[in-house]
């Protein structure tokens, strides 16, 4: 029995993964509780330049880190995301904690969502093999932190690399002579057929179950993204999943003829194949994403355009349905805090 010498001697204290989340959490609730908007920077830069953490990305509600090499991931990926334990992940903190944590939350719910669906429906293995898996860090750790699964950003792709160095002139530059990314990765996602193959399966698979904005590759190239499947192959997903909901049984309807409302993509036949009303579709898909009917007698004023909204308007109609939906029902009164 030795006990002086543990005590006398205590071994150095190793960190873990899950201290490192913990300094981030603590600095989250004091951002809370004293509305000290800094707290959650401050630390995160601190932690960067003790070389804990990597930053991945920043989006306007949360920031995008990974957790050094030197921390072992296994315990918590055990405890909150068994699926994930051969793959790299990423943490979403919320540096503007109300919004960023209604984000997180989303994200983890589409997840869930995803798994709700039957498994002998062939988009159960589609959308799970290609949405990133997304888990809240709660209990016991009780966060708002959000483990992702890691999505290189379509901007700093090989693809897109490709493309620059390919490009004999020099299409898409800044005045000081930079290349713009953005630009070049909706050219990819509009002009390479399997980019355009695997951009409308997604979105038209995710249009089936879920009410969803910011997912239009004119006007938001940047929330997508290659995920690396098992077999090594690179497969065009969404970063951000923060403004997608499930349809539940609520689904968004075009007021004038009751028909459904669907999401636009700007390469689909309604846009380039369908005359000056397609023109009109492709004009407003340069400000911001759409839902259309594409019922053909149902017309906007004139006749000469489909009747379409934005994306954003859609989605926030459809949180307004699910508030009222699930505020009538006990029983999902729980998934309230997802909106
Ligand atoms: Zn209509």
């Amino acid at each position: 029995m030795n006990n002086y010498n543990n005590y006398y001697n205590p071994q150095p204290q190793i960190k873990t993964a899950e201290m490192v989340l913990a300094e981030i959490d603590q600095a989250i609730k004091d951002t809370i509780q004293y509305t000290s908007v800094s707290k959650i920077t401050v630390t995160l830069d601190r932690l960067r330049q003790a070389g804990d953490i990597v930053d991945v990305g920043t989006g306007t509600n949360r920031r995008i880190i990974q957790l050094s090499d030197r921390y072992d991931l296994s315990q918590l990926k055990s405890r909150y995301a068994p699926t994930l334990a051969n793959k790299p992940v990423v943490f979403k903190i919320p540096f503007k904690v109300q919004e960023g944590r209604v984000d997180n939350l989303r994200e983890a719910f589409i997840t869930q969502s995803a798994y709700r669906l039957h498994i002998s429906n062939p988009d159960f293995k589609y959308l799970l093999q290609t949405l990133p898996e997304s888990y809240m860090l709660k209990e016991p750790l009780d966060t708002c932190i959000l483990m992702a699964e890691f999505v290189t950003p379509g901007e700093l792709s090989q693809q897109v690399q490709n493309m620059i160095q390919r490009a004999s002139e020099r299409k898409y530059y800044d005045e000081y002579g930079n290349a713009k990314r953005a630009s070049y990765l909706t050219e990819y996602l509009t002009s390479n057929s399997l980019a355009i193959q695997q951009l409308e399966k997604l979105v038209f698979t995710l249009d089936k179950y879920f009410v969803m904005a910011d997912i239009n590759p004119l006007y938001s190239p940047c929330n997508y993204g290659f995920k690396k499947l098992p077999s090594g192959e690179e497969i065009l997903t969404i970063l951000d999943l923060g403004y997608v909901l499930p349809k539940e049984s609520v689904s968004p309807v075009c007021p004038k003829c009751g028909g459904a409302l669907k999401y636009v993509t700007p390469t689909e036949d309604i846009v380039t194949k369908t005359g000056p009303r397609g023109q009109a579709l492709t004009r407003k898909l340069g400000l911001n994403g759409l839902y259309s009917c594409k019922n053909d007698n149902c017309t906007e004023g004139s006749t000469a355009v489909f009747t379409s909204y934005p994306d954003e308007t859609v989605f926030f109609e459809h949180v307004q349905r699910l508030r009222d939906l699930w505020s009538q029902n006990m029983q999902t009164y729980s998934l309230l805090q997802y909106l």
